[in-house]
């Protein structure tokens, strides 16, 4: 085991203030050098499946319905290609207090992996507008140089480029999301037709682009140093055993430069600042774990690396690691702490996982039936008795649908509906009808009796209302 090691001395006043604000208050523009590296790879790859699936989320049908529609405006909701109704809103809000359940837990044992690795914003900001910026503006050196630059045509048009890829790029998320909210039959309408019918439809899009454009050209890594809630909660949900990434200061100190022909007696940290230089929120890692600005990007781990294969020395002087172990000067090791809250993670997702089973297997079709009021039972010249039922059925599909209704138990039972000749269920829609069930004296033992109405389309039962029939005494 290697000597307890000791923090920088750097003590804690990097903690009062914010690497992107300067000491009068202004904005520091930061210039994060190009990442690249094993992780920033592995994270490419899963920015660009994220990606995929989000793009082609609204355009993908199960059931014939949107994956995911959240229409907030009309509070019309599809998950997996299943309409929630209002009544459905308990399994909305069971699945969230999951999910909330869920980041909490996860943050507490795995830190802000999520937000390096699955975070729209840094998604779109690190792997998206960034490289766009790499492409017409160069490296961090480069990008410095050509700001400082007068206007000439050199900057003109990589300035105009840059910014206008950017605009494009927010107005494809702009419609994606709307398409999020309205659907993207809806959307290819307002595309297709004349502006003028949609005024309200484009000017969502307009003020989406403006916002998005906003987030990604302006206010950048300030989202998760300044505005992200979760960003702000971190200092409640980590401690010294959480998974961050984490600088071995038992390890790199003292830091000292590199110089040739010198016995090196100092830490491995050779003070090249390069973690710093590609840092997207302009902090130094050294200055101590769990910085709240960290949105462990991991593009400092890949950076020192690459350092550490320069001067020969062992992978990992910057890593994923818990204070804990950095302080007692200990290898990363699996705790019990952290088996015992991943097992609660997989209960959790299992339990998310057999909910959404019990939704993609659920009926399409709900039907309730009711006996009406103020009714007790008819006997009729043919030795049966009817009673008079309310009936509404609510169709949760795309596809509108003729039903009929079947008396199931006891046999020998029919229906007649009331006033009209058959019963048309609408897509996403509602039907309510009035309907007597007849029955023979025979099948009637109680006063009050069992009875199960079949709702049938196309001679195929879809779902099923047990009830009350009432006859007289034998
Ligand atoms: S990249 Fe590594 S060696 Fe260079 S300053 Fe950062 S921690 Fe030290
Ligand atoms: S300190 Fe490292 S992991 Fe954290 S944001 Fe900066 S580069 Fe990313």
């Amino acid at each position: 085991m290697n000597p307890v090691a000791t923090k920088p001395a750097a003590a804690e006043s990097f903690r009062d203030s914010i690497s992107t604000i300067d000491a009068e208050g202004k904005r520091v523009w930061l210039f994060p050098k190009k990442p690249s590296g094993k992780l920033y790879n592995a994270r490419k790859w899963v920015s660009y499946g994220l990606l995929t699936l989000l793009f082609a989320g609204p355009w993908l049908r199960l059931n014939e319905l949107p994956v995911l529609m959240l229409n907030v405006v009309e509070r019309k909701f599809i998950i997996m290609g299943q309409i929630f109704w209002p009544q459905d809103f308990f399994i909305l809000l069971l699945g969230f207090m999951a999910f909330i359940l869920f980041i909490i837990l996860f943050t507490v044992v795995y830190g802000r992996i999520f937000c390096g690795w699955v975070c729209p914003q840094t998604i779109f900001m690190e792997m998206v507008f960034r490289r766009v910026e790499y492409f017409f503006e160069g490296d961090a050196s480069q990008q410095k140089a050509l700001d400082k630059a007068d206007w000439t045509w050199n900057k003109i048009w990589r300035r105009t480029g840059k910014h206008s890829v950017f605009v494009l790029i927010s107005l494809l998320i702009a419609n994606t999301f709307l398409a999020y909210i309205i659907g993207s039959e809806a959307l290819v309408k307002i595309i297709a037709d004349s502006p003028l019918n949609h005024l309200g439809g484009l000017s969502s899009m307009v003020v989406f682009t403006g916002v998005f454009y906003a987030v990604f050209a302006r206010f950048r890594e300030q989202v998760c140093t300044i505005a992200c809630p979760y960003g702000r909660l971190q200092g409640v949900m980590l401690d010294k055993n959480t998974i961050t990434v984490a600088y071995d200061y038992g390890r790199g100190e003292p830091r000292e430069k590199l110089r040739k022909n010198q016995e090196r007696k100092a830490g491995d940290c050779i003070d090249c600042k390069q973690c710093v230089q590609v840092c997207p929120t302009g902090i130094d890692i050294r200055n101590g774990a769990q910085q709240m600005e960290c949105i462990n990007c991991t593009a400092c781990i890949d950076v020192c690396n690459s350092i550490m294969d320069l001067i020969n020395k062992p992978h990992g002087l910057i890593r994923y690691d818990s204070e804990a172990h950095i302080e007692a000067g200990t290898k990363f090791k699996v705790t019990g702490r952290t088996k015992a809250y991943t097992a609660v993670l997989v209960v959790l997702v299992v339990l998310v996982g057999v909910m959404v089973g019990l939704l993609i297997t659920r009926s399409n079709v709900d039907a309730t039936v009711l006996r009406t009021p103020g009714q007790l039972y008819q006997k009729t010249e043919r030795g049966t008795v009817t009673n008079l039922y309310n009936i509404s059925v609510i169709n949760k599909t795309n596809r509108a649908m003729p039903i009929e209704l079947r008396v199931l138990e006891p046999a020998d039972g029919s229906v007649k509906l009331v006033g009209q000749n058959g019963l048309k269920l609408p897509a996403q829609g509602m039907v309510e009808g009035v309907f007597f069930a007849e029955l023979p004296t025979a099948a009637l033992t109680h006063t009050s009796n069992k009875i199960r109405i079949g709702v049938y389309s196309g001679g195929q039962l879809i779902t099923e209302e047990k009830t009350k029939f009432l006859a007289p005494a034998q």
